[in-house]
């Protein structure tokens, strides 16, 4: 029988209304998601795992494995976590539930949310879509790729320094970091405490909106929430008009932006313009300097906190050692892969006794005059825009061995995360013929701002989301 759907094209919104007119059951909605990961996910490596007897009669959604859902293994990519079913929904997974989605299954990522390509995945890489001999970006590359390949219509990711930006820009779709504070990380295997945000990946601007004001708002069981200011408004306009977007000259014009993408995002700019934009350049001359440093001490020191938690006595893998130091040792040993371990030597150094304050101390400092910065210029703009990745999906394996190389894919998303500030990824383009996406940045809660600017350019630019290979 054909499929009643096509998955690689069908919206979220879309299949809502489908349902909502019974064109098709949850059931057969669901069976053409399976259909599409039997047939896709063997060459992609999406999902860790599926969840084919999952309740929920609404829209189908998969969720990062960093984000604990009750009576289904949560492994955050490492194998420290195999075997760990938490009791639990994360207060993210609740609320899909309780919204009706359904779960799909759990999608790949970087060990700990720790990289930018998947490859840090104790479980093997997931590929990219558009060409699958290239990475589908990370940590969130299985979240980004399943909603590309059309075998998740949305989905959930974690960013703590652009794990759900730029896989989206690498797999060509769209992907929302939200403003710290205003969705809940409680039941989410934390990384860095004070830049972890849970966000939404979709096809369209519409669908993240709409799966953001589902996750968003105050939670009692994560402090760090807030109410949000304003209600969140799905975007119908499609001017820009008075619309101030400002261009940081350093974030545009970074060394190692590929021409390919400046030209993409410089074109998506004059189309701003002429939709109705006031596109003006401004400055941001310590994020583009400092940001990868200062990220480099504040999120490692933070991790090597988090992670000390993992001791084999209390959360999944577990091994053999004839005293409790020795099963502590060995089980960190084992179940830790090398990027985590990395960090955590590097965090423990940048907190230890008498390097304190000439390390941990002084990103704090610079990460407060990167906010400072952010905020001026967000005086005289509305929104201030740029390349998301500096480059398209690199092929797998080209940065595996250089941890320098893989953290520069994120030298244009981190600053913003530092400053806690919105940021929405939108494919603006091709360059040799692989997606680039444009980051629009917008001030605390601006996302209302970032939805109604990236559904503009969305339908002026009419990017198709569906691969080359598959049209
Ligand atoms: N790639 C960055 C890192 O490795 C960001 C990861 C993330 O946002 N979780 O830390």
């Amino acid at each position: 029988m054909a499929p009643v759907v096509d998955t690689l094209r069908l919206t979220a919104e879309q299949a809502a209304a489908l349902l909502e007119r019974r064109e098709i059951s949850p059931a057969e909605l669901r069976e053409a998601y399976f259909e599409a990961i039997a047939e896709r996910d063997g060459e992609l490596h999406c999902y860790l795992r599926t969840t084919e007897t999952a309740e929920g009669d609404g829209v189908p959604i998969a969720l990062k494995d960093v984000i604990s859902t009750k009576g289904v293994e949560t492994t955050a990519g490492s194998r420290i976590l195999a075997g760990y079913v938490p009791v639990f929904d994360a207060t993210v997974a609740a609320r899909v539930k309780a919204a009706g989605l359904s779960l799909l299954g759990k999608t790949n990522t970087d060990e700990f949310a720790m990289g930018s390509s998947t490859e840090n995945s104790a479980y093997g890489p997931s590929r990219n879509p558009w060409d699958p001999t290239r990475v589908p970006g990370g940590s969130g590359g299985g979240s980004a790729a399943a909603v590309t390949a059309g075998l998740a219509p949305w989905a959930l990711g974690s960013d703590t320094g652009g794990s759900i930006k730029q896989p989206s820009a690498l797999c060509g779709n769209v992907g929302l970091r939200p403003t710290y504070g205003s969705v809940s990380r409680y039941g989410v295997v934390a990384f860095a405490s004070s830049l972890d945000q849970i966000g939404p990946v979709a096809k369209t601007v519409r669908d993240v909106a709409l799966l953001y004001s589902i996750i968003a708002g105050r939670d009692p069981l994560d402090s760090t929430t807030a109410e949000l200011p304003e209600p969140v408004r799905l975007p119908e306009d499609d001017s820009l008009a008075g619309l101030r977007i400002g261009v940081p000259t350093e974030l545009n014009e970074a060394e190692g932006i590929e021409p390919g993408v400046r030209d993409a995002v410089r074109r998506t700019l004059e189309l701003a313009e002429e939709l109705g934009a006031e596109v003006g350049e401004c400055s941001l001359p310590r994020s583009v300097r400092y940001g990868l440093p200062c990220y480099y001490l504040i999120a490692p020191a933070e991790a090597s906190s988090n992670l000390a938690r993992y001791d084999g006595i209390r959360y999944g893998a577990r091994a053999e050692g004839s005293s409790y130091q020795e099963v502590v040792e060995r089980t960190r040993d084992e179940g830790f892969g090398d990027e985590p371990k990395r960090r955590i030597m590097l965090g423990t150094y940048a907190l230890s006794a008498g390097y304190y304050d000439a390390y941990y101390g002084q990103a704090q400092k610079v990460r407060t005059l990167i906010i400072e910065e952010h905020r001026e210029a967000l005086e005289r703009f509305d929104l201030l825009a740029c390349p998301t990745s500096p480059t398209v999906a690199f092929p797998l394996g080209e940065r595996a061995d250089d941890p320098l190389a893989m953290y520069a894919a994120d030298l244009l998303t981190i600053p913003s995360c530092l400053a806690g500030l919105p940021g929405l990824s939108i494919p603006c383009g091709l360059s040799d013929g692989l997606p680039v996406g444009l980051q629009l940045i917008g001030p605390q809660f601006g996302e209302n701002t970032l939805f109604r600017a990236g559904h503009a350019l969305e339908q002026a630019l009419g990017f198709d989301t569906v691969p080359e290979r598959w049209r």
